[in-house]
């Protein structure tokens, strides 16, 4: 059978594909610009190896013209220029890309010079979303004429011959009128071309100018009455080097903080600025900055993450989500690589691969930089982990420990070792030879858990306790389990294993003697308590509450404030009485003599055991009585 070949309506095509390949109709100003730079690049090339086909480096550049009366926008450039066959062909052929067959006749050993950005062949026709009257006037280097190709829209063009002085490409669109929804005539703005410029084409390595209207005091006018007059100005309104191209030394803390400002809105200067240049599997260039301090949004779900991704200095899309990990979200910055395989508008990558290389490499710069500077500039790490270290945790928490190896060491808690904050790296360096755990303690202030009875058991015997007070903390060290094979211990919950062969036996013998009482104990304060029993690790004081099972106290309090909590959420408590206190003995004396009274006994320790763990007392007035009682026997 014989084969048929696919016809296209390619005025269809056209429609169909300016009108759905874009997110944005601003990006045809960036698709212009590039072009202009790329033809600029193509020139230049040339005049490598013949001279007189260009121009003093100095004397390239794009030009913007806006005229609201006309309605037009006018882009021009000293480039290369087209023939008409060039014409023809490039701009008259659908995905037919002179500067890609350009960077392929051309690439080899100067790769590096022909880092032009065109590839795919439809960024110019991105210019009939604002316009449907395009003119391109251009004349190519070395040819005795100029050419013009007249569009207006799909129907179709025409190239006609026209004199043309200067080699190069003016570009002129007569912008739609205003329509519901789309105020296209802001295209011919001052400041929304400026915008543009600043937002997608910064680092465009040739000049950007435009002639802009500014005022100033009329000379001569008086101060108290100043009178102001209009002038015009040549502005170049690109930065053309980025900043992350310059050598690492020739960049101040003053630029980079500049930078920092204006670019993330930020009031403050970042506290660290990192750079990465990678080349092998992946090429790329990374600025980052570390914030000083958590934007107002940072802990709620408004807040995006991302980092700006650059195609070659062209903004690809303002925040790359992919480009960081959740507990990294914090990290400002942006990512340069020539060689993305961009997708057909350019918004966005056409290999997930290419991404997460990339995220891998920057994921282990960012987590090396914390490292050093916990570890060189401590003062700055508290800050920053003041602002951030609960989005660490939180990224612990969030997906069970799956990346704790980058995330542990940059844990900070604060602990009794000189009322300092330390990591869990300077604790294990810190502890005893007889130490089998790494002890906790948690509620909601230092000063609080400092206090807790069973933290000054652990602390007697010379061992290190870390402070934990926030919600996330426990949960966090549940997901580490143990580090550097050493477990972590509630002080308030778990066995802590403190006590002699010898105590634990003698503390069994009187557990088991005295059942009876600690069960009569357990009755008289009813379901709120598991169980009680006697310790012989409190030293000075009278008793303390415990947990046993999966929830510790402070877990069951967290969990209790979230939203939609369930009723059943409670920690297992148990009552632990110190045999080393009069109390225990005065309670056992009780249990021969006056039950009724070690009933309400019972009732005080606990309550007064609940409020040294932060808890309030479920009956307060109840425990109130029972006290005032005992004052006045
Ligand atoms: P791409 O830039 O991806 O190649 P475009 O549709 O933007 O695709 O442009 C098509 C081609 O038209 C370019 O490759 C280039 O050869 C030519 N071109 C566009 N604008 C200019 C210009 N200002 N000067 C010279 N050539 C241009
Ligand atoms: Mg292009």
């Amino acid at each position: 059978m014989a084969k048929k070949q696919f016809k296209t309506e390619s005025k269809k095509l056209l429609d169909m594909m300016i009108n759905s390949i874009y997110t944005h109709k601003e990006i045809f100003l960036r698709e212009l610009i590039s072009n202009a730079s790329d033809a600029i690049d193509k020139r230049y090339f040339r005049s490598l190896t013949e001279p007189e086909a260009g121009l003093d480096r100095a004397a390239y550049e794009i030009r913007i013209e806006a005229d609201k009366e006309a309605r037009t926008l006018t882009i021009r450039d000293n480039g290369c220029g087209m023939t008409s066959d060039e014409l023809d062909k490039n701009l008259g052929t659908i995905a037919r890309s002179g500067s890609f067959e350009f960077k392929n006749e051309n690439g080899g050993e100067n790769k590096e010079q022909v880092d032009v950005i065109g590839q795919f062949g439809v960024g110019f026709y991105s210019a009939f979303m604002v316009s449907d009257d395009i003119t391109v006037e251009t004349k190519a280097v070395g040819e005795p004429t100029g050419h013009i190709w007249h569009s207006t829209g799909i129907e179709g063009y025409t190239i006609e011959e026209a004199p043309k002085d200067e080699v190069g490409t003016v570009i002129t669109l007569r912008i739609k009128e205003d329509a519901e929804g789309e105020a296209y005539g802001e295209f011919l703005d001052e400041w929304k071309l400026r915008e543009l410029v600043k937002k997608y084409s910064d680092y465009i390595r040739y000049p950007i100018r435009m002639t802009v209207t500014k005022s100033r005091k009329k000379e001569g006018s008086p101060d108290d009455k100043p009178e102001y007059e209009d002038y015009t100005e040549d502005e170049t309104l690109n930065s053309m080097v980025p900043l992350w191209k310059r050598g690492k030394d020739e960049v101040t803390d003053e630029e980079y903080a500049t930078f920092y400002r204006e670019k993330f809105f930020d009031y403050e200067a970042p506290l660290k600025v990192i750079r990465q240049k990678t080349e092998g599997v992946s090429n790329f260039e990374a600025l980052l900055f570390i914030p000083s301090h958590a934007p107002f949004d940072y802990y709620s779900r408004e807040f995006e993450k991302g980092l700006q991704l650059y195609s070659s200095g062209v903004l690809i899309m303002d925040k790359c989500k992919d480009l960081l990990p959740d507990y990294f979200s914090f990290v400002r910055g942006l990512v340069d690589s020539a060689d993305l395989s961009l997708n057909i508008s350019r918004e966005m990558l056409q290999h997930d691969r290419q991404l997460k290389a990339i995220a891998k490499a920057i994921e282990k710069k960012i987590a090396s930089e914390l490292t050093k500077l916990m570890e060189n500039e401590r003062d700055k790490y508290e800050t920053f982990f003041r602002a951030f270290g609960r989005q660490l945790k939180y990224g612990l928490y969030s997906d069970f420990g799956m990346h704790k190896d980058v995330l542990q060491d940059l844990l900070l808690f604060p602990s009794s070792f000189e009322d300092k904050t330390v990591s869990l790296k300077e604790y294990v360096s810190r502890m005893k030879e007889d130490q089998k755990k790494i002890y906790f303690a948690a509620g909601d202030t230092v000063e609080q858990v400092k206090l807790l009875p069973q933290t000054e058991a652990v602390l007697a015997r010379g061992y290190e306790v870390l402070y934990l007070t926030e919600d996330v903390d426990e949960f966090a060290l549940q997901m580490l389990r143990t580090y550097s094979e050493k477990e972590f211990a509630n002080v308030s919950q778990d066995d802590l294993d403190l006590a002699t062969e010898e105590e634990k036996e003698s503390l069994k013998k009187e557990n088991e003697e005295n059942a009876g009482l600690l069960s009569f104990l357990k009755d008289s304060i009813g379901d709120k308590v598991k169980t009680v029993r006697f310790t012989n690790t409190l030293k000075n004081h009278p008793a303390c509450l415990s947990s046993e099972g999966a929830l510790s106290i402070g877990m069951e309090k967290t969990l209790k404030k979230m939203p939609g909590a369930e009723e059943g959420i409670k920690a297992e408590l148990v009552l632990e009485i110190s045999l080393d206190h009069p109390v225990a003995a005065k309670l056992k004396a009780l249990y021969e003599s006056d039950r009724d009274k070690l009933a309400k006994y019972g009732r005080i320790l606990y309550g007064q055991a609940r409020l040294i763990s932060g808890l309030t007392p479920e009956n307060p007035s109840e425990l109130a009585d029972l006290v005032c009682e005992l004052m006045t026997e």
